[in-house]
């Protein structure tokens, strides 16, 4: 057992304190990783505040990681010493339902592993990146390219992904009109996943503060949707909106945004239900859709893509102290665009 330095919450109110956690010792197939940095995410935050079920306290969130392997166990083959490497939201998953086998094992059958909050293949609770170290099975471990710095690889990991995958699912291309709903972390990573896949891209967002930001990174159009007219102007407009906001929006005035054919893809969740008539979808044959992150596979496809394309998350260093401030900024949508904590200051 290895003891790191850590920040954990013991309960949903609790601040963020300095702490120490064990890593398991190195089974044949695991990778000890130094984490660098660690990106700050919604989920974290719902989590750690108790607000997705009950949580084993004390927890360590943190599911955008990035560092540098130190140890590799005697049967790793895609890991050395010294390599760039990520972990995103899962750490682990069976293996052998039709969907992990397929590599989406984001969808097992059996549940995959969280990289916290969540039980391990030893019956151990895993605890996530705001950590100096963690211990993950090479199946689960990504390569960072080398183009792009480890701080800002870090929130690739989930905002990246959460939005490259249904940006590809949906076949965003140069013949789609891609809508973004909200330009947060997970927003202004869609915009410029979108717009290098070629979709002319829109940004919906509840004002026009960001605006320049989101023509910066790609979008062609930016509307305000506190604007009543934002939504006659674009009626049956869009062949795909990637709706990346949890608060409740009137899905019914999205919805009617949709061109023939067109889906809205959820990636966040409301926590209340939702309801929608389902006569705007069969008006125009539209799809109302929800994705969760992505594969290991096509993880590593999306910071690959990144890299070909100069693709990097807008991100502000913090330290370990600072944590709990930010997770407050972040409730405040007073963000540009994603917290990253500096793990060197644990
Ligand atoms: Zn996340
Ligand atoms: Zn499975």
């Amino acid at each position: 057992m290895l003891n790191v330095k850590a920040r954990a919450v013991n309960s949903p109110d609790s601040d963020f304190y300095a702490t120490e956690i064990k890593r398991r010792d190195l089974d044949t197939n695991d990778v000890l990783i130094e984490i660098k940095y660690a990106g700050i995410c919604h989920s974290d935050i719902h989590t750690a505040h108790g607000e997705w079920g009950p949580v084993n306290y004390p927890l360590v969130p943190g599911h955008e990681i990035a560092g540098i392997v130190k140890e590799v166990g005697s049967e790793v083959s895609k890991y050395q010493i010294d390599d760039r490497v990520g972990v995103g939201c899962m750490v682990d998953s069976c293996g052998e339902c039709v969907h992990c086998q397929n590599g989406e094992e984001q969808y097992c059958l059996k549940g995959n592993v969280g990289t916290y909050a969540g039980t391990d293949r030893y019956g151990e609770p895993t605890q996530g990146g705001y950590s100096t170290h963690i211990v993950v099975h090479e199946d689960f471990v990504l390569r960072i390219p080398d183009n792009i710095g480890l701080d800002a690889a870090a929130p690739l990991l989930c905002a990246g992904i959460t939005t490259y995958s249904p940006l590809n699912h949906w076949n965003a291309n140069e013949d789609k009109k891609v809508a973004v709903i909200g330009m947060g972390g997970l927003g202004h990573m869609a915009v410029q996943i979108a717009h290098a896949m070629g979709a002319e891209v829109t940004v919906l967002s509840r004002t026009l503060n960001k605006e320049e930001d989101g023509l910066k990174l790609g979008a062609s159009h930016y509307y305000a949707t506190s604007d009543e007219s934002t939504f006659e102007t674009l009626a049956s407009s869009f062949d795909l909106i990637i709706n990346t906001v949890s608060a409740n929006l009137k899905l019914d005035d999205y919805l009617k945004l949709l061109a023939l054919d067109g889906t809205i893809v959820n990636v966040g969740a409301p926590a209340e239900p939702i309801s929608l008539h389902v006569a705007n979808l069969i008006g125009h044959r539209r799809s109302f859709a929800g994705s969760a992150i992505g594969g290991i596979r096509e993880t590593q496809e999306m910071l690959d893509f990144c890299s070909k394309h100069n693709i990097e998350p807008q991100i502000e260093l913090i330290s370990a102290d600072q944590i709990d401030d930010a997770y407050k900024r972040v409730l405040a949508s007073d963000v540009k665009y994603r917290f990253v904590i500096d793990t060197s200051t644990m």
